[in-house]
C-alpha cells in the first residue's frame, strides 16, 4: 500500500469514527417513592392512579430540565420536590411521625461530576428538605448539617419555612399512635422515602434522596438517606444510586457506595452490582431497594420487599412506572 493510500485510509477511518453518533443514554432519570409492603390488591385503584400520576409528573418535570440542557443536579432536585409536595410519600409533606409525634426529615444530594455533596438531618420546618441538601452542596463549606443549625442555614439561604403542622397527615399520625401502642420500635410497612438519579447531556450523574425516616423513630435517630455512601451516592463514569429501606442496614453495609465500588474495582456492571448487594442485604436482614443509573443510562431498580414505587424516563419516551414485584 502506498503512503498516499495509507493516509487516505487513516483519514477515512478517523472520519467514520467522528461521525458515529454517540449512543443515546437509555434513560436520563430514574426515581423511587419507597420500598415496602406494597402488594398488588393492597392499594385501591384510585390511590394507584394517584401514585402513578405523581410519579409520572415527577419524571416529566425532571426530564424537562435535562432535555433543555439543564444539569442532573437540577433534574434530581426538581423530581424530588414534586414528590415531597405530595402527601402520598414519606418525604416533605407526607413525612411520618417520630415517637415524640414530630416530623424530622433527612435529605441528601450528590454531584457525581465534582464529588461534592450536601446533606441535612432533623429538619422540622423547611418545606422541601432536598432544597436544604442542595443549599449545603452549593453554598456551604460543610457537607452534613443537623437540626436547628441546618434550619438556621436554610433560613439564611431564603428557603421556604412552614409551621410543623404543614407536615401533619392523619394517616401518618394514626400510624405512630398504633406503633406506640403495639410497642413496635420502628414501623416498617410502606416505607415511602423518595429519591432520584439523573444523567445530563454533559454526562454528569447526580443522585438525591429525601425522607421522613421511619415511623416511631426516637432519640434523634438518623437513617441512611443523608449518610453519603449509604443511602445516596454519585460518581461520574460509574453510577448514581438512591436507596430506600431499613436505614440501619443501609448504613452498616454502606449500600450505595458498595454498588459503585463493585463496578469500579470488580468490573461488575450496574445490574450485577445492584442485584448482588440487594440480595445479600436481605440475607443479613436488611429490607429495601435502590434505584440507579450508570454513565450509559442503564437503569436498575432492584428491591427485596414485595413492592417499590419506581419509574424511569428516557430523553424522548413516555415515563415507565411500576409498583409491585410482579
Ligand atoms: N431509609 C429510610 C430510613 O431509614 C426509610 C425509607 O427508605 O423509607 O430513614
Amino acid at each position: 500500500m502506498s503512503l498516499r493510500s495509507l493516509l487516505v485510509l487513516i483519514l477515512v477511518l478517523m472520519m467514520t469514527q467522528c461521525s458515529v453518533p454517540e449512543e443515546k443514554p437509555k434513560a436520563v432519570l430514574v426515581i423511587h417513592g419507597g420500598a415496602g409492603w406494597i402488594k398488588r390488591g393492597s392499594v385501591s385503584d384510585s390511590l394507584e392512579q394517584e401514585l402513578t400520576k405523581t410519579l409520572q409528573t415527577s419524571l416529566r418535570k425532571g426530564r424537562a430540565i435535562i432535555s433543555s440542557g439543564g444539569s442532573s443536579l437540577d433534574a434530581v432536585q426538581t423530581a424530588i420536590m414534586h414528590l415531597e409536595d405530595s402527601p402520598l410519600f414519606n418525604a416533605g409533606k407526607g413525612s411520618v411521625f417520630t415517637y415524640d409525634e414530630k416530623n424530622e426529615m433527612d435529605s441528601a444530594i450528590m454531584d457525581g461530576a465534582t464529588g461534592n455533596a450536601g446533606a441535612a438531618t432533623g429538619i422540622q420546618t423547611i418545606k422541601n428538605p432536598i432544597e436544604v441538601a442542595r443549599a449545603v452542596l452549593d453554598k456551604s463549606v460543610h457537607v452534613f448539617l443537623s437540626g436547628t443549625g441546618a434550619e438556621e442555614f436554610a433560613i439564611e439561604q431564603g428557603l421556604t419555612q412552614v409551621e410543623p403542622s404543614y407536615f401533619f397527615t392523619q394517616k401518618n399520625y394514626d400510624k405512630v399512635i398504633e406503633a406506640k401502642a403495639s410497642m413496635k420500635e420502628v414501623k416498617q410497612d410502606k416505607l415511602g422515602t423518595v429519591g432520584a438519579v439523573a444523567l445530563d447531556t454533559d454526562g454528569n450523574i447526580a443522585a438525591g434522596t429525601s425522607t421522613g425516616g421511619m415511623t416511631n423513630k426516637r432519640y434523634g435517630r438518623i437513617g441512611d438517606v443523608p449518610v453519603i455512601g449509604a443511602g445516596t451516592y454519585a460518581e461520574n463514569g460509574i453510577c448514581g444510586i438512591s436507596a430506600t429501606g431499613h436505614g440501619e442496614y443501609f448504613i452498616r453495609y454502606v449500600v450505595a457506595h458498595d454498588i459503585a465500588a463493585r463496578m469500579k474495582y470488580a468490573n461488575q456492571n450496574i445490574h450485577q452490582a445492584a442485584n448482588d448487594v440487594i440480595t445479600s442485604l436481605k440475607e443479613k436482614g436488611g429490607l429495601g431497594g435502590v434505584i440507579g443509573l450508570d454513565s450509559a443510562g442503564n437503569v436498575v431498580m432492584p428491591f427485596n420487599t414485595p413492592g417499590m414505587f419506581r419509574g424511569y424516563i428516557s430523553l424522548d419516551g413516555e415515563p415507565v412506572v411500576a409498583m409491585y414485584k410482579d
